[in-house]
Protein backbone atom coordinates (compact mmCIF):
# COMPACT_ATOMS: atom_id res chain seq x y z
CA UNK A 1 0.00 0.00 0.00
CA UNK A 2 1.28 3.74 -0.98
CA UNK A 3 1.17 6.25 1.35
CA UNK A 4 0.77 9.84 1.24
CA UNK A 5 1.05 11.89 3.78
CA UNK A 6 1.81 14.90 5.29
CA UNK A 7 4.90 15.07 7.95
CA UNK A 8 4.19 16.30 11.63
CA UNK A 9 6.59 18.93 11.31
CA UNK A 10 4.89 20.36 8.27
CA UNK A 11 1.60 20.12 9.58
CA UNK A 12 2.77 22.28 12.24
CA UNK A 13 4.00 24.81 10.13
CA UNK A 14 0.40 25.24 8.51
CA UNK A 15 -0.78 25.31 11.72
CA UNK A 16 1.56 28.53 12.22
CA UNK A 17 0.28 30.12 9.40
CA UNK A 18 -3.01 30.48 10.75
CA UNK A 19 -3.63 33.27 13.02
CA UNK A 20 -6.41 31.22 15.11
CA UNK A 21 -3.98 28.70 15.98
CA UNK A 22 -6.16 25.56 14.87
CA UNK A 23 -5.56 23.37 11.80
CA UNK A 24 -7.72 21.11 10.30
CA UNK A 25 -4.65 19.38 8.55
CA UNK A 26 -3.34 20.83 5.03
CA UNK A 27 -4.79 20.04 1.53
CA UNK A 28 -2.66 19.23 -1.45
CA UNK A 29 -2.08 22.79 -2.72
CA UNK A 30 0.85 24.73 -1.57
CA UNK A 31 1.55 28.21 -2.03
CA UNK A 32 4.63 28.38 -4.21
CA UNK A 33 5.86 31.93 -2.55
CA UNK A 34 5.32 31.24 1.06
CA UNK A 35 5.84 27.24 0.78
CA UNK A 36 2.30 27.28 3.49
CA UNK A 37 -0.10 24.30 2.35
CA UNK A 38 -3.89 25.52 2.46
CA UNK A 39 -5.50 24.28 5.49
CA UNK A 40 -8.72 22.96 4.97
CA UNK A 41 -10.01 25.17 7.23
CA UNK A 42 -9.56 27.80 4.86
CA UNK A 43 -9.93 26.20 1.83
CA UNK A 44 -13.81 27.23 1.81
CA UNK A 45 -12.79 30.92 2.01
CA UNK A 46 -11.11 30.49 -1.56
CA UNK A 47 -14.83 29.79 -2.84
CA UNK A 48 -13.79 26.44 -4.44
CA UNK A 49 -16.73 26.91 -7.04
CA UNK A 50 -14.77 29.77 -8.54
CA UNK A 51 -11.47 27.71 -8.34
CA UNK A 52 -11.04 27.20 -12.14
CA UNK A 53 -7.04 26.11 -13.88
CA UNK A 54 -6.42 29.39 -15.03
CA UNK A 55 -7.86 31.36 -12.46
CA UNK A 56 -4.95 32.73 -9.94
CA UNK A 57 -5.61 31.52 -6.00
CA UNK A 58 -4.71 34.07 -3.41
CA UNK A 59 -2.62 32.30 -0.94
CA UNK A 60 -4.40 33.76 2.39
CA UNK A 61 -1.11 33.60 4.41
CA UNK A 62 0.73 35.75 2.26
CA UNK A 63 -1.91 37.01 -0.44
CA UNK A 64 0.36 36.33 -3.67
CA UNK A 65 -1.10 34.08 -6.46
CA UNK A 66 -0.76 30.92 -7.84
CA UNK A 67 -2.56 28.58 -9.92
CA UNK A 68 -3.91 25.17 -8.93
CA UNK A 69 -1.51 23.11 -11.51
CA UNK A 70 1.69 25.15 -9.46
CA UNK A 71 -0.87 24.66 -5.99
CA UNK A 72 -0.78 20.35 -6.13
CA UNK A 73 2.96 20.12 -7.88
CA UNK A 74 4.08 22.58 -5.19
CA UNK A 75 2.76 20.00 -3.00
CA UNK A 76 4.29 17.14 -4.65
CA UNK A 77 7.73 19.00 -5.09
CA UNK A 78 8.04 19.55 -1.01
CA UNK A 79 7.46 15.99 -0.21
CA UNK A 80 10.93 15.22 -0.70
CA UNK A 81 12.30 13.36 -3.84
CA UNK A 82 11.29 14.01 -7.39
CA UNK A 83 10.81 10.34 -7.80
CA UNK A 84 8.39 8.26 -5.78
CA UNK A 85 5.10 6.58 -4.70
CA UNK A 86 2.05 8.57 -6.37
CA UNK A 87 0.39 6.64 -7.00
CA UNK A 88 -3.30 6.47 -4.73
CA UNK A 89 -2.21 10.22 -3.76
CA UNK A 90 -5.28 13.01 -4.03
CA UNK A 91 -4.47 14.98 -7.36
CA UNK A 92 -7.75 17.03 -7.32
CA UNK A 93 -6.67 20.31 -6.36
CA UNK A 94 -8.42 21.01 -2.55
CA UNK A 95 -7.70 17.28 -2.22
CA UNK A 96 -6.27 15.33 0.51
CA UNK A 97 -5.76 11.45 2.34
CA UNK A 98 -7.86 11.19 5.32
CA UNK A 99 -7.52 8.20 8.11
CA UNK A 100 -11.01 6.22 9.82
CA UNK A 101 -12.05 3.38 11.71
CA UNK A 102 -14.46 1.74 12.61
CA UNK A 103 -15.83 -1.62 14.80
CA UNK A 104 -17.77 -4.79 12.58
CA UNK A 105 -18.92 -7.79 14.29
CA UNK A 106 -17.98 -10.59 12.67
CA UNK A 107 -20.71 -11.84 9.97
CA UNK A 108 -22.56 -8.86 9.97
CA UNK A 109 -22.26 -5.43 7.44
CA UNK A 110 -22.05 -2.17 9.54
CA UNK A 111 -22.89 0.96 7.29
CA UNK A 112 -21.12 3.64 8.77
CA UNK A 113 -20.25 7.45 7.81
CA UNK A 114 -16.88 8.47 7.15
CA UNK A 115 -15.82 10.93 9.65
CA UNK A 116 -13.73 14.06 8.70
CA UNK A 117 -15.38 14.92 5.94
CA UNK A 118 -15.87 18.68 5.41
CA UNK A 119 -18.63 20.50 3.95
CA UNK A 120 -18.80 20.47 -0.32
CA UNK A 121 -16.44 17.89 0.04
CA UNK A 122 -16.70 13.82 -1.28
CA UNK A 123 -14.12 11.05 -0.84
CA UNK A 124 -13.48 8.75 -4.13
CA UNK A 125 -11.07 5.79 -3.65
CA UNK A 126 -11.32 3.36 -0.22
CA UNK A 127 -8.38 1.62 0.80
CA UNK A 128 -8.68 -0.71 3.81
CA UNK A 129 -5.18 -0.45 6.08
CA UNK A 130 -5.81 -3.05 9.19
CA UNK A 131 -7.63 -5.03 11.35
CA UNK A 132 -7.88 -6.98 14.54
CA UNK A 133 -9.83 -7.93 17.24
CA UNK A 134 -11.02 -5.68 19.81
CA UNK A 135 -9.30 -5.64 23.04
CA UNK A 136 -6.30 -8.49 22.07
CA UNK A 137 -3.12 -7.26 22.62
CA UNK A 138 -1.22 -6.17 19.57
CA UNK A 139 1.24 -9.33 20.09
CA UNK A 140 -1.72 -11.74 19.33
CA UNK A 141 -3.18 -10.22 16.69
CA UNK A 142 -4.13 -12.77 13.75
CA UNK A 143 -2.21 -12.07 10.41
CA UNK A 144 -3.76 -9.26 8.20
CA UNK A 145 -2.93 -9.12 4.38
CA UNK A 146 -4.42 -7.12 1.48
CA UNK A 147 -6.64 -9.56 -0.31
CA UNK A 148 -7.45 -9.16 -4.38
CA UNK A 149 -7.86 -5.23 -4.19
CA UNK A 150 -7.38 -2.55 -1.51
CA UNK A 151 -10.79 -2.18 -0.07
CA UNK A 152 -10.31 -6.56 0.90
CA UNK A 153 -8.07 -7.90 3.32
CA UNK A 154 -8.25 -10.85 5.11
CA UNK A 155 -7.44 -11.79 8.87
CA UNK A 156 -5.78 -14.50 10.27
CA UNK A 157 -7.02 -17.92 7.94
CA UNK A 158 -10.83 -17.89 7.83
CA UNK A 159 -12.13 -13.75 7.81
CA UNK A 160 -12.53 -11.58 4.63
CA UNK A 161 -13.04 -7.68 5.50
CA UNK A 162 -14.25 -5.23 3.13
CA UNK A 163 -15.13 -1.47 3.07
CA UNK A 164 -17.38 -0.66 0.25
CA UNK A 165 -18.33 3.28 -0.43
CA UNK A 166 -21.76 3.60 0.01
CA UNK A 167 -22.00 7.18 -1.05
CA UNK A 168 -20.39 10.14 -1.25
CA UNK A 169 -19.41 10.23 2.65
CA UNK A 170 -20.69 6.95 3.52
CA UNK A 171 -19.31 3.31 3.64
CA UNK A 172 -19.81 0.21 4.79
CA UNK A 173 -17.79 -2.62 6.47
CA UNK A 174 -18.32 -6.55 5.89
CA UNK A 175 -17.06 -9.51 8.12
CA UNK A 176 -17.29 -12.68 6.52
CA UNK A 177 -15.81 -16.29 7.61
CA UNK A 178 -15.09 -18.78 5.16
CA UNK A 179 -17.27 -21.35 4.38
CA UNK A 180 -15.95 -24.87 5.27
CA UNK A 181 -13.53 -23.39 7.62
CA UNK A 182 -12.30 -25.67 10.67
CA UNK A 183 -14.73 -24.17 13.76
CA UNK A 184 -11.70 -24.27 16.32
CA UNK A 185 -10.20 -21.35 14.61
CA UNK A 186 -9.70 -18.36 16.66
CA UNK A 187 -12.88 -15.93 15.53
CA UNK A 188 -16.45 -16.79 15.39
CA UNK A 189 -19.70 -14.64 14.66
CA UNK A 190 -20.22 -11.90 17.20
CA UNK A 191 -16.50 -10.89 17.72
CA UNK A 192 -15.65 -7.53 17.23
CA UNK A 193 -13.13 -6.58 14.83
CA UNK A 194 -11.63 -3.16 14.84
CA UNK A 195 -10.84 -1.62 10.96
CA UNK A 196 -9.66 1.04 9.73
CA UNK A 197 -9.02 2.46 6.60
CA UNK A 198 -7.84 5.50 4.55
CA UNK A 199 -9.99 7.49 1.86
CA UNK A 200 -8.96 9.89 -0.91
CA UNK A 201 -11.40 13.17 -0.32
CA UNK A 202 -11.67 15.90 -2.51
CA UNK A 203 -14.02 19.56 -3.32
CA UNK A 204 -17.01 18.49 -5.94
CA UNK A 205 -16.99 22.04 -7.27
CA UNK A 206 -13.42 22.33 -7.87
CA UNK A 207 -12.94 22.29 -11.92
CA UNK A 208 -9.44 19.82 -12.46
CA UNK A 209 -6.57 21.03 -15.00
CA UNK A 210 -6.66 18.67 -17.79
CA UNK A 211 -3.90 16.86 -16.49
CA UNK A 212 -5.03 15.93 -13.77
CA UNK A 213 -7.99 14.18 -14.75
CA UNK A 214 -6.27 12.25 -16.69
CA UNK A 215 -3.85 11.12 -13.73
CA UNK A 216 -7.22 10.26 -11.83
CA UNK A 217 -9.02 8.20 -14.72
CA UNK A 218 -5.63 6.79 -14.82
CA UNK A 219 -5.35 5.67 -10.78
CA UNK A 220 -9.40 4.46 -11.13
CA UNK A 221 -8.28 2.59 -13.95
CA UNK A 222 -5.72 0.53 -12.12
CA UNK A 223 -7.33 0.37 -9.07
CA UNK A 224 -10.09 -1.43 -11.32
CA UNK A 225 -7.81 -3.20 -13.01
CA UNK A 226 -8.68 -1.42 -16.41
CA UNK A 227 -4.39 -1.97 -16.78
CA UNK A 228 -4.41 -1.34 -20.91
CA UNK A 229 -7.00 1.63 -20.24
CA UNK A 230 -4.71 3.59 -18.30
CA UNK A 231 -1.49 4.13 -20.14
CA UNK A 232 -2.64 6.31 -23.11
CA UNK A 233 -4.01 8.45 -20.26
CA UNK A 234 -0.12 8.80 -18.63
CA UNK A 235 1.46 10.11 -22.21
CA UNK A 236 -1.83 12.83 -22.46
CA UNK A 237 -1.50 13.71 -18.95
CA UNK A 238 2.34 14.78 -19.89
CA UNK A 239 1.81 16.29 -22.92
CA UNK A 240 -0.76 18.72 -21.04
CA UNK A 241 1.19 19.29 -18.04
CA UNK A 242 4.69 19.87 -19.15
CA UNK A 243 2.72 22.81 -22.20
CA UNK A 244 0.72 24.14 -18.63
CA UNK A 245 3.48 24.88 -16.70
CA UNK A 246 5.12 26.65 -19.63
CA UNK A 247 2.47 28.85 -20.46
CA UNK A 248 1.84 29.55 -16.43
CA UNK A 249 5.95 30.59 -16.67
CA UNK A 250 5.10 32.75 -19.13
CA UNK A 251 2.15 34.21 -17.12
CA UNK A 252 4.63 34.02 -13.63
CA UNK A 253 6.66 36.10 -16.12
CA UNK A 254 3.74 38.90 -16.27
CA UNK A 255 2.40 37.84 -19.42
CA UNK A 256 -1.88 37.72 -19.85
CA UNK A 257 -3.14 34.44 -20.60
CA UNK A 258 -3.45 34.96 -24.22
CA UNK A 259 -0.01 36.43 -24.76
CA UNK A 260 1.27 33.09 -22.65
CA UNK A 261 -0.28 31.02 -24.97
CA UNK A 262 1.15 33.16 -27.76
CA UNK A 263 4.67 33.09 -26.39
CA UNK A 264 4.24 29.31 -26.04
CA UNK A 265 3.01 28.60 -29.70
CA UNK A 266 6.29 31.24 -30.65
CA UNK A 267 8.36 27.96 -29.52
CA UNK A 268 8.46 25.85 -32.36
CA UNK A 269 6.13 27.38 -34.75
CA UNK A 270 2.69 26.44 -32.73
CA UNK A 271 3.89 22.55 -32.68
CA UNK A 272 3.00 22.53 -28.66
CA UNK A 273 3.71 18.89 -27.39
CA UNK A 274 6.22 17.22 -24.58
CA UNK A 275 9.29 17.51 -26.74
CA UNK A 276 9.07 21.40 -27.59
CA UNK A 277 8.68 22.25 -23.59
CA UNK A 278 11.33 19.29 -22.28
CA UNK A 279 13.63 21.03 -24.95
CA UNK A 280 13.11 24.42 -25.89
CA UNK A 281 10.83 25.36 -23.57
CA UNK A 282 12.89 24.41 -20.67
CA UNK A 283 15.90 25.54 -22.12
CA UNK A 284 15.19 29.01 -22.78
CA UNK A 285 13.73 29.51 -18.99
CA UNK A 286 16.31 27.50 -17.36
CA UNK A 287 19.35 26.69 -19.91
CA UNK A 288 19.28 22.91 -19.24
CA UNK A 289 16.73 20.20 -20.92
CA UNK A 290 14.25 17.93 -19.28
CA UNK A 291 15.46 15.17 -22.26
CA UNK A 292 19.33 15.95 -21.03
CA UNK A 293 19.55 17.49 -17.83
CA UNK A 294 19.48 15.98 -14.45
CA UNK A 295 16.69 13.88 -14.99
CA UNK A 296 17.72 12.77 -18.10
CA UNK A 297 16.99 8.84 -16.32
CA UNK A 298 13.58 9.63 -15.77
CA UNK A 299 13.27 11.06 -19.72
CA UNK A 300 14.30 7.90 -20.46
CA UNK A 301 11.83 5.39 -18.20
CA UNK A 302 9.06 7.57 -19.05
CA UNK A 303 10.03 6.45 -22.72
CA UNK A 304 8.50 3.21 -21.76
CA UNK A 305 4.83 5.03 -21.63
CA UNK A 306 5.41 5.98 -24.43
CA UNK A 307 6.00 3.01 -26.58
CA UNK A 308 3.20 1.15 -24.78
CA UNK A 309 0.68 3.91 -25.34
CA UNK A 310 1.72 3.54 -28.72
CA UNK A 311 1.44 -0.09 -28.96
CA UNK A 312 -1.80 0.23 -27.62
CA UNK A 313 -3.12 3.07 -30.10
CA UNK A 314 -1.68 1.67 -32.75
CA UNK A 315 -2.73 -1.79 -32.84
CA UNK A 316 -4.08 -2.34 -36.21
CA UNK A 317 -2.91 -5.61 -37.02
CA UNK A 318 -2.33 -7.15 -33.54
CA UNK A 319 -4.84 -10.50 -33.19
CA UNK A 320 -4.51 -9.07 -29.28
CA UNK A 321 -3.05 -7.14 -26.68
CA UNK A 322 -0.79 -8.45 -23.82
CA UNK A 323 -2.40 -7.59 -20.80
CA UNK A 324 0.56 -5.40 -18.46
CA UNK A 325 1.12 -6.23 -14.75
CA UNK A 326 -0.13 -4.20 -12.03
CA UNK A 327 2.75 -3.12 -10.72
CA UNK A 328 4.66 -2.58 -14.24
CA UNK A 329 1.81 0.03 -14.49
CA UNK A 330 1.69 1.59 -10.72
CA UNK A 331 5.71 1.72 -12.09
CA UNK A 332 4.53 3.91 -15.26
CA UNK A 333 2.45 5.84 -13.04
CA UNK A 334 5.22 6.73 -11.03
CA UNK A 335 7.40 7.50 -13.61
CA UNK A 336 5.17 9.71 -15.25
CA UNK A 337 3.98 11.88 -11.45
CA UNK A 338 7.64 11.98 -11.23
CA UNK A 339 8.44 13.34 -14.88
CA UNK A 340 6.02 16.32 -14.21
CA UNK A 341 7.62 17.09 -10.74
CA UNK A 342 11.16 17.62 -12.37
CA UNK A 343 9.90 19.38 -14.80
CA UNK A 344 8.15 21.73 -11.93
CA UNK A 345 11.87 21.61 -10.16
CA UNK A 346 13.45 22.57 -13.37
CA UNK A 347 11.01 25.42 -14.02
CA UNK A 348 12.11 27.14 -10.71
CA UNK A 349 8.84 29.62 -10.98
CA UNK A 350 10.16 32.17 -8.94
CA UNK A 351 9.06 35.93 -7.53
CA UNK A 352 5.43 36.52 -6.39
CA UNK A 353 2.61 36.80 -8.62
CA UNK A 354 0.74 39.56 -6.78
CA UNK A 355 -3.05 39.21 -8.02
CA UNK A 356 -3.86 39.72 -11.81
CA UNK A 357 -6.56 37.11 -13.33
CA UNK A 358 -5.21 38.14 -16.88
ZN1 LIG B 1 1.58 32.12 0.35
Amino acid sequence: MQEWFIPEKEQQAVMNTRTSGISGGGVNLTCRHCDSMIDILDFPDLQPNSMAPDQFVICPYCQSGFTLDTGVLQTLHRTGSVEGNYFNIPLTPGGRQIDDFNGVNVGETRPVPMHKIHEGCEYTSLFITGASRKGVNEENWLPFEIADSQNQARLGDNLLITVVRTGPTNLAINSTLREGRDGQGPLSFGDEIDVSYRATVSHREVTNPTWVDLLVDAQHAIQEDNLLAAIPLLRSAVDNCLIRQMIIYYRWEGHDLDSAIDEANDLENGHLNRYTIAKHGLEEVSNTRLTSGPYAQLWDDFDDVVQQRDSIIHCETDPYLEEPEEADVIRLFNTTVAVLVAAYDLFEFSGAVETHNG
